[in-house]
């Protein structure tokens, strides 16, 4: 098995059905895609999931964060209240 979204074969199971036997989560550890067994084709194997949402190792290490993290904004004393507030 390898991962629908990434195609990477370090796949990690997460969970099993409360009732034994009936589905289990499975997880990337590259891309973080987790999908559960019982889900159809087009979201649990690779050839069957839609080329559109693919990745390659190169999208995922040059995926951009988002959101982004905003710079810390920085107060001067005065405008503090007593209470740090
Ligand atoms: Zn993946």
């Amino acid at each position: 098995m390898t991962c629908p979204r990434c195609d990477h074969p370090d796949i990690t199971k997460l969970a099993d059905s409360p009732v034994a036997g009936v589905w289990t989560v499975h997880q990337c550890a590259r891309c973080r895609y987790a999908w559960r067994s019982t889900e159809p084709a087009r979201r649990t194997e690779r050839e069957h999931y839609p080329e559109a949402f693919r990745l390659t190792a190169e999208d995922i290490a040059s995926a951009t964060a988002v959101p982004t993290v905003p710079p810390l904004l920085i107060r001067p004393e005065a405008s503090r209240s007593p209470r740090g507030t």
